[in-house]
Protein backbone atom coordinates (compact mmCIF):
# COMPACT_ATOMS: atom_id res chain seq x y z
CA UNK A 1 0.00 0.00 0.00
CA UNK A 2 2.83 2.36 0.71
CA UNK A 3 3.08 4.98 -2.35
CA UNK A 4 -0.66 4.22 -3.74
CA UNK A 5 -3.48 6.25 -2.66
CA UNK A 6 -5.96 4.87 -0.52
CA UNK A 7 -9.42 6.19 0.88
CA UNK A 8 -9.70 5.09 5.03
CA UNK A 9 -13.28 4.87 5.71
CA UNK A 10 -14.61 4.57 9.49
CA UNK A 11 -17.98 4.95 10.17
CA UNK A 12 -18.94 4.65 14.19
CA UNK A 13 -21.33 2.96 16.08
CA UNK A 14 -24.74 3.85 14.45
CA UNK A 15 -23.02 5.32 11.52
CA UNK A 16 -22.57 2.05 9.79
CA UNK A 17 -25.88 2.40 7.59
CA UNK A 18 -24.76 5.95 6.13
CA UNK A 19 -21.20 4.43 5.70
CA UNK A 20 -22.86 1.66 3.32
CA UNK A 21 -25.01 4.56 1.58
CA UNK A 22 -22.80 6.62 1.35
CA UNK A 23 -20.32 3.94 -0.69
CA UNK A 24 -23.66 2.82 -2.81
CA UNK A 25 -24.06 6.33 -3.45
CA UNK A 26 -20.29 7.10 -4.85
CA UNK A 27 -19.64 3.63 -5.69
CA UNK A 28 -18.02 5.08 -9.26
CA UNK A 29 -15.85 7.56 -7.76
CA UNK A 30 -14.91 5.01 -4.85
CA UNK A 31 -13.80 2.03 -7.24
CA UNK A 32 -10.95 4.08 -8.34
CA UNK A 33 -9.37 4.15 -4.98
CA UNK A 34 -7.80 1.18 -2.76
CA UNK A 35 -9.78 1.50 0.37
CA UNK A 36 -9.15 0.43 3.70
CA UNK A 37 -11.69 0.15 6.48
CA UNK A 38 -11.77 -0.96 10.01
CA UNK A 39 -12.84 -3.86 10.31
CA UNK A 40 -17.06 -3.77 10.94
CA UNK A 41 -17.12 -0.97 8.67
CA UNK A 42 -15.36 -2.78 5.57
CA UNK A 43 -17.58 -5.36 5.48
CA UNK A 44 -20.53 -3.32 5.75
CA UNK A 45 -18.99 -1.49 2.84
CA UNK A 46 -18.53 -4.40 1.27
CA UNK A 47 -21.85 -6.05 1.74
CA UNK A 48 -23.53 -2.76 0.00
CA UNK A 49 -20.89 -2.68 -2.89
CA UNK A 50 -19.09 -5.87 -3.38
CA UNK A 51 -16.55 -4.72 -6.53
CA UNK A 52 -15.03 -1.78 -4.34
CA UNK A 53 -11.39 -2.80 -3.34
CA UNK A 54 -11.53 -2.68 0.46
CA UNK A 55 -8.95 -4.18 3.06
CA UNK A 56 -10.51 -4.62 6.16
CA UNK A 57 -8.50 -3.90 8.94
CA UNK A 58 -9.09 -4.71 12.49
CA UNK A 59 -12.38 -3.43 14.51
CA UNK A 60 -11.96 0.07 15.89
CA UNK A 61 -12.03 -0.99 19.55
CA UNK A 62 -8.89 -3.58 18.61
CA UNK A 63 -7.00 -1.25 17.11
CA UNK A 64 -8.36 -0.34 13.50
CA UNK A 65 -8.05 3.01 14.02
CA UNK A 66 -4.57 2.99 14.65
CA UNK A 67 -3.85 0.86 12.05
CA UNK A 68 -5.21 3.62 10.01
CA UNK A 69 -3.58 6.06 11.31
CA UNK A 70 -0.10 4.34 10.65
CA UNK A 71 -0.85 3.87 6.97
CA UNK A 72 -2.10 7.62 7.19
CA UNK A 73 1.78 8.37 7.72
CA UNK A 74 2.85 6.82 4.39
CA UNK A 75 -0.45 7.88 1.87
CA UNK A 76 -3.13 10.10 1.06
CA UNK A 77 -6.30 9.67 2.65
CA UNK A 78 -9.72 10.63 2.93
CA UNK A 79 -11.14 9.94 6.28
CA UNK A 80 -14.55 9.61 7.14
CA UNK A 81 -15.04 9.04 10.74
CA UNK A 82 -18.98 9.35 11.87
CA UNK A 83 -18.69 9.18 15.23
CA UNK A 84 -20.05 9.82 18.57
CA UNK A 85 -17.85 10.75 21.95
CA UNK A 86 -16.48 7.08 23.08
CA UNK A 87 -14.10 7.30 19.84
CA UNK A 88 -13.34 10.58 20.76
CA UNK A 89 -9.56 9.65 21.34
CA UNK A 90 -9.26 7.89 18.18
CA UNK A 91 -10.81 10.93 16.21
CA UNK A 92 -8.63 13.23 17.34
CA UNK A 93 -5.34 11.10 16.91
CA UNK A 94 -7.00 10.29 13.25
CA UNK A 95 -6.93 14.42 12.97
CA UNK A 96 -3.74 15.69 14.39
CA UNK A 97 -2.16 13.12 11.55
CA UNK A 98 -4.48 14.73 8.85
CA UNK A 99 -3.04 18.18 9.89
CA UNK A 100 0.43 17.06 10.07
CA UNK A 101 0.63 15.40 6.62
CA UNK A 102 -1.51 17.78 4.98
CA UNK A 103 -4.56 14.98 4.13
CA UNK A 104 -8.26 15.34 3.38
CA UNK A 105 -10.47 14.65 6.18
CA UNK A 106 -14.39 14.43 6.13
CA UNK A 107 -15.87 13.94 9.84
CA UNK A 108 -19.47 13.47 7.96
CA UNK A 109 -21.34 12.96 5.88
CA UNK A 110 -21.53 16.35 4.45
CA UNK A 111 -18.63 16.91 3.96
CA UNK A 112 -17.89 13.42 2.81
CA UNK A 113 -19.94 14.66 0.05
CA UNK A 114 -17.95 17.54 -0.80
CA UNK A 115 -14.74 15.48 -1.34
CA UNK A 116 -15.90 13.47 -3.39
CA UNK A 117 -15.62 15.17 -6.32
CA UNK A 118 -12.07 16.79 -5.47
CA UNK A 119 -10.94 12.56 -5.47
CA UNK A 120 -8.51 11.62 -8.31
CA UNK A 121 -6.96 8.30 -7.73
P1 LIG B 1 -15.63 -0.88 13.22
O1 LIG B 1 -14.69 0.16 13.91
O2 LIG B 1 -15.84 -0.43 11.82
O3 LIG B 1 -14.88 -2.18 13.29
O4 LIG B 1 -16.90 -0.91 14.02
C1 LIG B 1 -15.09 1.50 14.01
C2 LIG B 1 -15.46 1.81 15.41
O5 LIG B 1 -14.54 1.95 16.24
O6 LIG B 1 -16.65 1.94 15.72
Amino acid sequence: MAGGKCLALIAHDQKKNEMAEFARRNKDPLSKWKIVATGTTGGRVLDAVPELDVTRLKSGPLGGDQQIGALISTGEFFVDPLTPMPHDVDVKALMRLAIVYDIPMALNEATAEKLIPTLHA
